[in-house]
């Protein structure tokens, strides 16, 4: 555990909704499932895109939410208004640091560049074994078809150790996501 007082999940995902309103209905999903369960959400800490609507869903169903939001971001993402609380920080290193250090395991869902950096970065911190949080990105909809065959892709040239590949958990829906968070609460 971070030290915090309850179980708390870093959530990537993007500052846009997609195209296809399967996405924003999964942050939706996601944000109440973390809040039925007493979780604490960890995030960006903007007023957009499916950041805001799993914050949204989260607050509504009565959850505690953590944005960490840099400076640089304050105006151009919206910083939301009503969160549990708000951590500003410098850069967006020093973002993907703290949202890492409050998080007790991460869950990936659609997004664009900025997700993938965020999701590449703890993915990799586990493997070179910075932390052991379990990783659990959510393929809406197939949304990530063409990445998960290009880590297939890296498997099978030998760029990939096969620890590296089981360190990423996929999910196809939010229910099977959320169990597989909750075993990351049990002891390892
Ligand atoms: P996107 O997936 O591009 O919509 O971005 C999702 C979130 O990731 C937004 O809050 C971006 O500001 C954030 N982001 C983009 N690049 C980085 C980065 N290098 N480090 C941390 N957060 C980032």
């Amino acid at each position: 555990m971070t030290g915090s007082a309850t179980f708390s999940i870093g959530l990537f995902c993007g500052s846009r909704d997609g195209d296809d309103p399967g996405y924003r209905e999964a942050a939706e999903q996601l944000g109440a499932a973390i809040a039925r369960r007493g979780w604490t959400l960890v995030y960006g800490g903007s007023s957009i895109g499916l950041m805001a609507t799993a914050a949204n869903a989260a607050l509504h169903g009565g959850g505690r939410v953590v944005g960490v939001m840099p400076k640089s971001l304050v105006q151009r993402e919206l910083v939301h208004a009503a969160l549990s609380e708000l951590r500003i920080v410098e850069t967006m290193s020093e973002r993907k640091e703290l949202m890492a250090h409050l998080s007790d395991a991460f869950v990936v869902l659609p997004g664009g560049i900025g997700t993938m950096d965020e999701l590449f970065e703890v993915w990799t911190w586990h493997y070179l074994g910075a932390h052991q949080k379990r990783c659990v990105l959510i393929n809406v909809n197939g949304f990530y078809d063409t990445l998960l065959a290009q880590v297939a892709q890296m498997s099978n040239q030998g760029f990939l150790a096969a620890d590296a590949a089981d360190a990423l958990l996929v999910s196809a829906d939010i229910g099977s996501a959320i169990d597989m968070l909750a075993t990351a609460q049990e002891p390892q």
